[in-house]
């Protein structure tokens, strides 16, 4: 028997024993009372999973600060499950952002995901932090830490942050912002998984001992995907594309390639040891219910 043979089948046989993965899903705040219902329709097929965390996003220029708001408090209240406010501190003074932090407080929200955001005027032009804001994602992580016990994620770049000149600029930032007192780093969206590996490797080098969890994005619709991809700085492969070709009006058959690709690169994670995943959903349970049963969680 060759050693792919015995590698495939020691995989195989450690996931008939239920691993222990931890799954957060992030969703976006919704602006219409159509996509509302959809975003707790959603929410509620995935709180039976126990997630460690269901994260919102917080639109550019602060755009979605009452709407995050609201979402994370009501989930916090609702469902049990511990919400996660995402914020940015674009086109916002240090007073301003501190008394959205104080506000998630007062909520009851207690985790935070800290990210600088994308300038104003889009992803590709030259970043200006307002006058007397947070200049980056590390000083806004001080500046959370400085007004309550927060538990703060941040982001992490597994093909490197746009703006970033070279690797040691990208891991000396995730270093400053792990420093700063950050518990974890959640990736940007991946599709090879050796760019995963090679920032593990990277991190550990540089002494950055927390979590760095893979953020991971079933293409629901390939065009869209490509294009957030695009702007984030993510390649999609040629490979991937070619699966795509043809299924612009073909959902059912879309969804079940979407599927079939996340579930090969989740299982490739968990089978090199990963533990925690976070799923963007796109407010849409449908793809990551179906990843969360590859990796042996259900409710
Ligand atoms: P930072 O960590 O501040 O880094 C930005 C750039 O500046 C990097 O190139 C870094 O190397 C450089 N840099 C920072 N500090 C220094 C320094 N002291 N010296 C030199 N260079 C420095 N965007 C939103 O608008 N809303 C969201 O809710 C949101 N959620 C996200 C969640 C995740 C998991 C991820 C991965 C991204 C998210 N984004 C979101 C996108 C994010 O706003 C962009 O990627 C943004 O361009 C960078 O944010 P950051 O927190 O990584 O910035």
């Amino acid at each position: 028997m060759n050693n792919k043979v015995v590698a495939n089948r020691a995989s195989r046989l450690s996931r008939e024993k239920k691993p222990e993965i931890e799954l957060s899903f992030e969703f976006f705040p919704p602006k219409t009372e159509v996509s509302e219902a959809r975003f707790w329709a959603s929410l509620e097929k995935l709180v039976p999973l126990n997630p460690r965390f269901v994260s919102v996003t917080y639109g550019a220029g602060g755009s979605t600060r009452e709407r995050t708001l609201r979402m994370v408090s009501r989930i916090t209240h609702e469902t049990g499950i511990s919400a996660a406010a995402h914020l940015t501190c674009v086109g916002a003074s240090r007073g301003e952002v501190d008394d959205v932090v104080r506000g998630f407080y007062d909520a009851g929200v207690r985790r935070i995901v800290a990210i600088r955001g994308d300038p104003e005027e889009g992803v590709g032009a030259k970043f200006v932090p307002h006058p007397d804001g947070y200049a980056n994602a590390t000083q806004l992580v001080e500046g959370i830490r400085g007004i309550a016990d927060f538990d703060i994620s941040v982001a992490a770049y597994p093909e490197r942050h746009p703006e970033s000149k070279d690797w040691t600029a990208e891991i000396d930032n995730l270093k400053r912002k792990y420093d700063a007192g950050a518990a974890r780093a959640i990736t940007q969206m991946f599709f090879d998984n050796r760019d995963y590996w090679d920032l593990l490797e990277r991190a550990e080098k540089a002494g950055i001992n927390m979590p760095i969890v893979p953020g991971i994005q079933p293409i629901h619709n390939f065009s869209r995907i490509s294009m957030f991809a695009k702007n984030c700085g993510a390649k999609v492969p040629q490979w991937m594309a070619e699966r795509f070709e043809g299924l612009e009006n073909d959902a059912s058959t879309h969804a079940l390639v979407a599927a079939s690709l996340a579930g090969e690169q989740v299982t490739e994670l968990m089978d090199g040891g990963v533990k925690r995943f976070h799923f963007f959903t796109m407010n849409d349970a449908a793809q990551a219910l179906t990843l969360a049963r590859v990796l042996g969680q259900r409710s």
